[in-house]
């Protein structure tokens, strides 16, 4: 019988956690399933789904490579555990000439007749009557034939190991708010975060008329993308306008972004707070632009008074964050070239060590409660389903 053999690995690690990790990614993997007929099973630290429609296998193992938490995955043959069954399989192996591989048994069940170097031996023989111009090599094999004899009375037999994501299971961390512009890091946040079990809200500011509704339709079809990994998600949509009219027309213009930035996180934290979302998710980079100096997040980081903010791509080089993102396939997208609200009213020189002094005095020139009430009034939410 055909199966797909499923791997979990940080789980083991969560004690007391790991019952409540264990449920969440049995769910996960079933609902990223849903429309799929199969039969799911939990056995000797593996799952196992059989039962599925062989025809769809690519197609199931491409949406069970998004789950967070699975490490990796075999398509399997289940056989009964005697050595008869195993041989059978054997016999179907068809290596093209001159390729080179081992047999590998694992035994978990002892009571099996034979040792595993024994059985190996015994199956490399059979694998060889069969292909004669094949040759066994220990150490590099170009093919695995695995052999798993478990102790529910199967064995699995499997030659190939698809990497999935590996992370924690979604929706066991909590919930977030990612800030996701139309560029290439944000979205990337949001992955390595939901990566790491959090679910997540998420929030984009436009300039409308001076960002185009292109602009817009890039930032849902990016939304698009991530449900991929994250399911469905809330997109909240606000309109910073005013609020880039209003700082450009009264501060100092070397200052525009990083008071920009604060009022964004002050935007940020109270759609949290209304939304039961625990922290804020930024794709900041270290030293990537002059607002992301370690000064410069001082200030911003200073308006959020009650939530951690999340920066996953601090430590990451822009290429690295870029491999990521084509993985995603938002990277295509990201690259599309319509202005963004921070590229509106861009100072040529903006500050890149801002003093929280220097800060406060500019900003005491405009009405930023207003502003913040005015753009949370007038907040569009739109609920982006599963791709
Ligand atoms: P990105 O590639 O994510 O746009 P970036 O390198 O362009 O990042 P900035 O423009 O300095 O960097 O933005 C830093 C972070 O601030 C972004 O990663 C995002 O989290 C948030 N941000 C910037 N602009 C917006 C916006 N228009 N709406 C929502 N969040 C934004
Ligand atoms: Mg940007």
């Amino acid at each position: 019988m055909n199966v797909l053999l499923l791997r979990f690995g940080e789980l083991y690690l969560k004690g007391n956690n790991r019952y409540i990790f264990e449920q969440q990614l049995i769910n996960n993997i079933k609902s990223k399933l849903s429309g799929e007929n199969f039969k799911f099973e939990k056995t000797f630290g593996r799952y196992v789904i059989s039962e599925y429609d062989k025809s769809r296998e690519k197609f199931i193992i491409e949406k069970l490579r998004q789950v967070f938490g699975l490490y990796s995955l075999s398509p399997a043959m289940e056989v009964e555990a005697i050595i008869q069954k195993i041989e059978e399989a054997a016999k179907n192996v068809n290596l093209s000439c001159g390729n080179t591989f081992k047999v590998a048994v694992k035994r978990a069940d002892k009571r099996f007749p034979i040792t595993s170097m024994e059985l190996a031996k015994e199956l490399g023989g059979v694998i060889l009557e069969k292909n004669p111009e094949a040759k066994v090599d220990l150490y590099d094999p170009q093919f695995v034939f695995n052999v798993d004899i478990r102790l529910n009375g199967k064995a699995y037999i499997y030659t190939e190991i698809i990497k999935c994501q590996g992370g924690l299971p979604l929706g066991s961390a909590g919930k977030g708010l990612l800030l996701l512009s139309g560029g290439i890091d944000s979205p990337v946040a949001g992955y390595l975060m939901a990566k790491r079990g959090l679910v997540f809200d998420a929030l984009h500011f436009h300039s409308y008329p001076y960002t185009s509704e292109q602009a817009k339709d890039k930032v849902l079809e990016l939304t698009k993308k991530l449900t991929n990994y994250v399911g469905d998600v809330n997109l909240h949509i606000i309109s910073f306008t005013k609020v880039q009219e209003s700082i450009h027309m009264n501060c100092s213009s070397e200052y525009m972004i990083t008071i920009m930035r604060r009022i964004m996180m002050r935007i940020a934290e109270k759609i949290c707070e209304k939304n039961n979302l625990q922290s804020i998710i930024t794709g900041e980079s270290l030293g990537q632009v002059a607002s992301q100096t370690m000064q410069s997040m001082t200030v911003t980081g200073q308006v959020v008074k009650t939530l951690p903010i999340f920066r996953p791509c601090i430590a990451m080089d822009k290429e690295e964050i870029m491999a990521i993102a084509k993985q995603l396939e938002t990277y295509e997208i990201s690259i599309l070239p319509y202005e963004d609200c921070c590229t509106v009213f861009l100072p040529k020189n903006p500050v890149i060590k801002p003093t929280i002094e220097k800060v406060l005095k500019e900003e005491a020139k405009i009405n930023v409660e207003k502003l913040v009430e005015e753009c949370l009034a007038n907040e569009e939410l739109i609920q982006i389903k599963r791709a």
